[in-house]
């Protein structure tokens, strides 16, 4: 930080504050999480400063002997990791991945079938404000009015209805297990290409707490900066080694350069998720989720489908008067930062909603367990009741500085 402050005191400021948000708060986000010191070492590396277009033995610069190793490195341990045959670490972030299979596997467009984000698909399932709703001919499946959850036998018949090129399983606010095996015979009977989009839950699946999508799928994608817990950035892997086609979609197909010093620190991340321990955390971030997604509903407050298996729940405002955009803003005055989400069958725009998405991987790895889920959601629903007390959200934002204080950010 010195040094930095030493160059440029205006972003070292910045950083002190942020430091001091992402302590002093509760991160409930759910697509976040918080690195360990020796991955965000590596991003903030020497590697930072190479140029190695191309792939290990294959690149267009001289002197990447040593990127080759990190690089190398990454790839072996991803594999391990997800029992996968292919791997790559060079996509500069989830969207990135997603482009690139879709360059690999399709035409512009062809027909494909993606989960509605407002049932809690992603914009790079065919979002009209998104390339792939330009450049694509998407269809959207969502879950059931009454469970909230996936209808499979619904699924299959509109398969057949829409006949797709590709069906992409994978979402953003999807509480429940998805069901790859199958949505890979669903895929097979119309003769479709499966994608699935494991971003937000590719620590569980690393953990085996979720079953693996790998064996299922013709291409796997993922970010590496969500429950997986590495730096930001994307990931594609593959059963076999058909999909080495993918490689020359990433370079030259849609990116230059790979970010090395995002490779390395995908490798540390990888390596961390190999160990023992990384098991257990997975672990936890699911009993947490459990425990906060039962004390929210013991207050009164209505969870999409009910409930969660995974480490995210979708929080149904409807009934407490409240907009999505309301509770997101008193939780931030309270030190509880949460995002505003649209729900399955949404009324609002997504700028207002009727939701929000909660997630527990950043606070589990803060060490927080599930005592502390249940005061952190009497809290939430104590300012969802109560959005125009100004003096519930100051109480509620003091005792967050006591419990954020108890559980300290590692310091650098
Ligand atoms: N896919 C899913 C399911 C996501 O939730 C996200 C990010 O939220 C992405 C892809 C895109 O990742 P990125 O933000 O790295 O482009």
């Amino acid at each position: 930080m010195d040094i930095i402050r030493a160059v440029d005191p205006d972003i070292a400021d910045s950083m002190d504050r942020e430091l001091a948000r992402q302590q002093g708060s509760l991160e409930l986000i759910a697509s976040e999480n918080i690195v360990s010191p020796a991955v965000m070492a590596a991003q903030g590396s020497i590697m930072t400063n190479k140029y190695a277009e191309g792939y290990p033995a294959k690149r267009y610069y001289g002197g990447c002997e040593f990127v080759d190793e990190a690089e190398n490195l990454a790839l072996a341990r991803a594999r391990e990791l997800f029992g996968a045959v292919y791997a790559n670490v060079q996509p500069h972030s989830g969207s990135q991945a997603n482009m690139a299979c879709y360059f690999g596997l399709l035409e512009p467009g062809d027909r494909i079938l993606g989960m509605d984000l407002s049932h809690g698909g992603h914009l790079t399932h065919g979002s009209p404000v998104n390339f792939s709703g330009r450049l694509y001919d998407f269809s959207h499946y969502g879950v059931a009015r009454e469970t909230g959850r996936i209808d499979y036998d619904a699924l299959q018949k509109q398969a057949e209805e829409v006949r797709p090129r590709m069906i992409v399983a994978g979402a953003s606010a999807y509480p429940r297990i998805l069901d790859f095996e199958r949505f890979a015979t669903i895929a097979a009977s119309v003769d479709a290409f499966l994608m699935v989009d494991m971003a937000h839950i590719a620590g569980l699946v690393a953990a085996g707490l979720h079953p693996s999508p790998i064996p299922h799928a013709t291409v796997v994608t993922s970010t590496t900066h969500k429950t997986l817990r590495g730096p930001r950035g994307g990931l594609i892997l593959a059963r076999d080694d058909k999909a080495a086609v993918f490689n020359k979609q990433i370079f030259p197909g849609i990116q230059g350069g790979p970010l090395m010093h995002v490779i390395a620190a995908k490798a540390v991340a990888f390596k961390e998720a190999l160990a023992d321990d990384f098991t257990a955390y997975q672990g936890r971030v699911v009993e947490n989720a459990v425990a906060m997604a039962g004390a929210l509903m013991d207050e009164g407050l209505n969870l999409v489908s009910g409930g969660t298996d995974n480490h995210l729940m979708l929080v149904d405002l409807t009934n407490t008067g409240i907009t999505g955009k309301e509770a997101e803003a008193v939780l931030g005055q309270a030190g509880i930062t949460v995002n505003k989400n649209t729900i399955p069958f949404e009324t609002r725009s997504p700028f207002v909603t009727s939701g929000i998405r909660i997630g527990t991987a950043a606070l589990t790895t803060r060490g927080m367990g599930v005592n502390e889920m249940k005061t952190i959601a009497s809290w939430i629903a104590a300012c969802v009741k109560n959005p125009s007390d100004a003096v519930k959200a100051e109480a509620v934002r003091k005792e967050v500085a006591t419990l954020t204080a108890r559980f300290p950010l590692f310091q650098y």
